[in-house]
């Protein structure tokens, strides 16, 4: 491509971006295609000669758009949001022009010494301990996976990356029933066995008893093995439930094992500080991750992770081959902090976003959706054949339709897959489901920069009307399907 041709692109393109912010609206939410549908128009075979930008991009409308879910669009209720805004999106298009690696202090200083920075300031916005020291990485999955190996390598006084596991009694690690699968897969890679990981009962509000905990890690000792790791979820991916973390981070102290904290989304609301209370005992915490790739207005990805001992975290992942060694003694070289060498330049977005909204201007944002969440949940606790099945402690809304005359849990939780089915179906809105204990539920976030009241209020209408017409019969069910 010219340079010309990259300038006239570059501002057709922004103009692009601008007007699908204004008109994702008008999109389906969820992609409405079915398998194989894109891969199908796809040309099999690469060009062997240049094409048209102005084709290309052609093409991107026609071919791949259909097949794209408006994580943007203001009633995608779905998951966790993966938010953007203009800042970030502006400094992701910096970052891309700039195309560093930010691996070493010396191979871009600027980016080094502001994540740094940043980190510092998101200690501060959250209310974190002053002697927590983060680090940007590219997934909550990822920091996660990090935090165990750094307490696997400390426990063995820094002797598994050099010898293996071969002579260790066996390590065991704790999580809640409800807590996200990425800390089974760490687990996994871990080679410390899937075996040993114990996942402990939850309350009636989903959250960890930590008796449990307790008894658990008390039998396992008793048993020979060795307790390394607890992760305490704060905000569960099921129904944000928050575990107990004072109680929980006293057992940790007293059983002096490695306590994570997994807060990937709920984390945003400690900018909140009338939400501080659920951070009570985070002085014990040993690492800590949240995401401002989901709730805090920043690009994916950017996955903020700290950790009280630093030195134990570089310890396990610093490695030093001659053509990475640099001069500079007192710096941060952040390959050191993680598992990849490559890093983006992900700090920019986080200080174009902090400084663009201001820290009261994100705290309005974050307050508005649990104020819209709780004033849908109250609506719909008072909805005759609804029930909400969780506590809505910030923003999710777990509930499910629960006609009278239907008791029966397998017929309830197929009901309401087929309820699920039908409103994705109409592409109006875009919600997701899970399993509390046995009863599937449906799931509402409200977590969207550009959702309004009124899109809930439509996307609650939408909801009453489809359940009136699937209860009924199996033959209203298919009408309605087929008339999407
Ligand atoms: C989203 C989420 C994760 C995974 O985050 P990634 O950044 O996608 O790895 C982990 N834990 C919880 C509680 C989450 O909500």
């Amino acid at each position: 491509m010219h340079k010309a041709e990259f300038r006239k692109y570059a501002h057709q393109l922004v103009d692009w971006m601008a007007d699908y912010q204004e008109q994702c609206v008008q999109y389906p939410v969820k992609s409405q295609v079915k398998p194989k549908d894109i891969l199908k128009k796809l040309s099999l075979l690469p060009p062997d000669e240049s094409e048209e930008f102005s084709i290309i991009f052609n093409d991107f409308i026609q071919i791949i758009l259909p097949g794209i879910t408006h994580w943007q669009h203001p009633k995608f209720f779905s998951y966790y949001p993966a938010q953007t805004s203009a800042p970030s999106i502006l400094a992701e298009m910096l970052t891309a022009t700039l195309g560093v690696q930010c691996m070493s202090w010396q191979t871009s200083p600027a980016a080094t010494e502001l994540e740094e920075r940043i980190m510092e300031w998101l200690v501060k916005m959250l209310g974190l301990p002053k002697n927590f020291n983060g680090v940007i990485q590219d997934s909550a999955s990822t920091a996660t996976f990090c935090s165990l190996l750094t307490a696997r390598e400390k426990a063995s006084h820094y002797t598994t990356n050099q010898y293996g596991l071969y002579k260790q009694t066996p390590y065991t690690l704790y999580c809640s029933e409800e807590a996200h699968s990425s800390i089974e897969k760490a687990v996994k890679m871990s080679g410390l066995g899937h075996h040993y990981l114990r996942k402990i009962a939850v309350d009636a509000h989903y959250a960890m008893k930590p008796a449990r905990l307790d008894a658990a890690i008390r039998e396992d000792r008793a048993k020979g093995l060795q307790p390394l790791w607890v992760v305490a979820a704060i905000g569960t991916t099921g129904s944000t439930a928050i575990d107990p973390l004072q109680q929980i981070g006293e057992i940790c102290a007293e059983q002096r094992v490695w306590l994570h904290v997994d807060a990937a989304y709920a984390g945003t609301a400690f900018i909140l500080p009338e939400m501080r209370s659920y951070l009570k005992g985070i002085e014990y915490v040993d690492s800590f991750v949240f995401n401002p790739h989901k709730w805090l207005l920043t690009n994916f990805d950017c996955s903020a992770y700290f950790v009280k001992d630093k030195n134990a975290l570089i310890k396990c992942f610093e490695i030093l081959p001659e053509y990475l060694k640099t001069a500079e003694a007192t710096v941060n070289n952040y390959r050191d902090w993680s598992i990849s060498l490559g890093r983006r330049f992900r700090a920019l977005k986080l200080w174009f976003v902090i400084r663009s909204y201001g820290v009261n201007n994100l705290r309005k944002i974050i307050r508005n959706h649990i104020r819209m969440a709780k004033s849908l949940a109250e609506q719909i606790a008072k909805t005759n054949d609804f029930e909400i099945m969780a506590p809505v402690l910030l923003n999710n809304i777990c509930f499910r339709y629960h006609p009278k005359n239907c008791n029966d849990l397998n017929a309830l939780n197929q009901l309401n897959a087929r309820l699920l089915e039908t409103l994705n179906a109409t592409g109006k809105i875009y919600l997701s489901h899970t399993k509390l204990g046995a009863s599937y539920v449906i799931r509402i976030v409200v977590g969207q920069p550009t959702t309004e009241i009124y899109h809930l209020h439509e996307a609650w209408a939408l909801i009453k009307e489809t359940s009136a017409l699937l209860s009924a019969t199996k033959i209203q069910y298919s009408k309605v399907i087929n008339n999407n």
